[in-house]
């Protein structure tokens, strides 16, 4: 018999109403106990990690989930770890990063309605994941309404409909169909996985919009490592106002900065258009190409937590785990 680790966080699916707005009450054994019929063939015991709403989840959170797996990972199968929906893609990539080539099952779930309401989603959504936790897909996935999403490629694309993940840039690895698992690909593992337990959170993200000024960016970079700037289209930055020149005077002081872009499918190429083509070739930048924002800020915290010589992050940055990048 399969024995799974239920690891509860918090998020829509543990919450009540409290009279001023939903809030995580119910702790994993409260949700396993509110199922019927899906422990036939599987032992599954409960962790009561945190009980919050996702927003309030924090690279530190990310931290005491992976803990909480490496502590436990000799003792079961797989592993479904509850989670609120709205930071759950970020939570999914970080845990992809931290416990790198799992050949056990690392399922996230969640939902948009609480468990105890009739119109819930809770109940599949639990259901399905710890039917993915004991079967042999590897590695990290979030699976909600009934697909199997990678891990590093997860997005919340809604945010009321059941259908609330998309899986971008990558197909979905597999759907759950009247009570089995039909896996499409499998994710590349390890005989072990590589458990990481730090991650430098001076890491941060700015959006740019018309007629955004550089001082902004100054700003981030003068207390972060690492800058991401999420900017238009295949990628670049305005060629008035100093953003070349600032980027360059922080690359020189040895700071990071990472192009990617808004738009959510098809990813960057800096190399199109003469508002990126300099930052790559001139300054360089690195750019996040298919990946998600939500990865490339969580591959950055625990690349950096590595090293922070240049040219290291580089390498490790383009290195592709848990299928997060196309290898370039
Ligand atoms: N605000 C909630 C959370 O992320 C939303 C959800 O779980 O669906 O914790």
């Amino acid at each position: 018999m399969k024995k799974i680790l239920l690891i509860g966080t918090g998020g829509t699916i543990a919450s009540e109403e409290t009279g001023d707005g939903l809030a995580p009450e119910i702790p994993a054994s409260g949700l396993l106990s509110r199922l019927t019929g899906v422990e036939r063939g599987i032992r599954v015991e409960s962790a009561e990690l945190l009980a919050l709403d996702s927003t309030n989840i924090t690279p530190e959170h990310w931290l005491m989930i992976a803990g909480c797996i490496k502590t436990n990972y000799a003792g079961y199968d797989g592993f479904v770890i509850t989670h609120g929906t709205d930071t759950l893609a970020y939570t999914a990539a970080a845990l992809s990063y931290l416990v790198k080539g799992s050949p056990k099952p690392i399922v996230l779930t969640g939902a948009q309605r609480p468990i105890g309401v009739d119109s819930t989603d809770s109940r599949e959504n639990l259901r399905d994941a710890l039917l993915c936790a004991t079967s042999d897909m590897p590695g990290v996935s979030i699976v909600f309404d009934h697909k199997i999403i990678l891990g590093t490629r997860a997005k919340k694309t809604r945010s009321k409909s059941f259908s609330a993940f998309e899986s971008i840039n990558y197909p979905d690895l597999g759907v759950i169909r009247d009570g089995a698992v039909l896996p499409f690909i499998r994710q590349e593992c390890g005989a072990e996985p590589e458990f990481s337990d730090a991650l430098d959170t001076k890491v941060a993200l700015l959006k740019l919009i018309p007629g955004v000024k550089r001082d902004v960016l100054d700003f981030l970079f003068e207390r972060n490592d690492a800058v991401v700037i999420e900017s238009f289209g295949v990628g670049g930055l305005p060629e008035t106002g100093g953003f070349f020149e600032s980027v360059r005077a922080w690359k020189e002081r040895g700071r990071i900065a990472v192009l990617t872009t808004q738009v959510e499918n098809e990813g960057s190429d800096l190399t199109v258009y003469h508002v990126g083509n300099r930052l790559k070739r001139e300054l360089g930048v690195l750019e996040a190409y298919d990946m998600t924002t939500e990865a490339v800020i969580a591959k950055l915290m625990w690349i950096l937590a590595k090293t922070k010589k240049p040219t290291e992050v580089e390498r490790l940055f383009y290195t592709p785990v848990g299928m997060d990048m196309f290898p370039r």
